[in-house]
């Protein structure tokens, strides 16, 4: 799962280290143009098609597309060319996907036109990431019922391969574990952060017991207390909502955000640590301080925190 800029790594930093992948999967035709310049690979569209002209453009750009609504059936039933297409089956999330009632009555016509070839079967979890919901239970069953004659499957996301061993079936689709995040609230799945977001200290400045910090004066110091500005506020795409608390990583030591955090700084009361200007602070993606952490203090999901980091952030490749 590339979508979304490769869940904010950017298609070009990802693409050329996940080549052995069967298939890689984009949401629209913007990304899977943007994918096409990167690798020859195939590529899965997962919202599909909407217009003859979009189709043509999937086809053009050798995707295949997922299908999950009627009218998209109506369109690739009137094209002339070869075309591999995935159907999308709603199995209890509401979301995309054909009703099941819907999938059996187009799929005997849908195998008999020898211009469609059919790839895959898929389905997607609504609650995977609570391990215990029975929505997992349930969806699984009514998939497993209504595909038992496909031979390529596919239906489980990051959470349902760390936990539901059922749901392989012959296509997994990864998205938040490749970039090394958990999708549950426990980050105990051994996975390896790829991204690490860091920021310089711009400068230091020692406060009194009574004084504030920051826009609404939200954080008044309790003692004398020193403080490292840090150059990565919202307009990066560090959280807005991340609480007074909210663990930096400054010279190997977890510090405390103080104070809101502003368009391009935030405040960390850095204790007795000694710290140099200039030198990174590490906002998250290290063993010590994974984003899932900082997900968590701002009332979020990884998922919001790794997509949003903004274009004026600079991308490197380390190593
Ligand atoms: C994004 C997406 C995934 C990957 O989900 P993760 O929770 O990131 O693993 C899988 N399937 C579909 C259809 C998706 O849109």
């Amino acid at each position: 799962m590339v979508k979304a800029n490769a869940y904010g790594h950017h298609l070009d930093l990802i693409t050329p280290l996940i080549e052995n992948a069967d298939i890689l999967a984009v949401s629209e035709l913007s990304e899977a143009r943007q994918l096409r310049q990167l690798t020859h690979r195939p590529i899965l569209l997962l919202s599909g098609i909407y217009t003859m002209q979009e189709l043509q453009e999937a086809i053009d750009l050798n995707c295949q597309i997922v299908v999950h609504h009627p009218s998209q059936i109506h369109l690739i039933n009137n094209s002339t060319q070869a075309l591999s297409i995935w159907i999308k089956i709603d199995t209890g999330m509401h979301r995309l996907g054909l009703s099941s009632k819907k999938y059996q009555q187009h799929l005997p016509h849908l195998k008999s036109n020898t211009l469609i070839s059919i790839e895959c079967v898929m389905s997607h979890f609504a609650c995977a990431d609570d391990k215990s919901h029975p929505m997992n239970q349930q969806q699984l069953a009514k998939f497993e019922t209504l595909t038992s004659d496909e031979n390529n499957r596919s239906m489980a996301n990051s959470a349902a391969i760390l936990s539901l061993p059922a749901s392989l079936f012959e296509f997994v689709r990864p998205g938040i574990m490749l970039y090394g995040a958990s999708p549950f609230t426990d980050n105990n799945t051994g996975l390896k952060p790829v991204m690490r977001l860091s920021a310089p200290v711009l400068c230091l400045k020692t406060i009194q017991a009574g004084e504030i910090v920051g826009y609404g004066a939200n954080w008044i110091a309790k003692k004398k207390t020193t403080l490292a500005i840090i150059g990565i506020g919202y307009g990066d795409g560090y959280p807005r909502h991340a609480k007074n608390g909210t663990p930096v990583l400054i010279n190997n030591a977890l510090c405390a955000l103080v104070g809101r955090v502003s368009m391009d700084m935030i405040v960390v009361d850095i204790g007795d640590i000694e710290v140099l200007i200039g030198e990174r602070a590490i906002l998250w993606g290290d063993e010590k301080l994974r984003v899932e952490t900082i997900a968590e203090h701002s009332n979020t999901i990884s998922y919001e925190l790794l997509t949003g980091v903004s274009s004026r952030v600079k991308f490197v490749r380390s190593k």
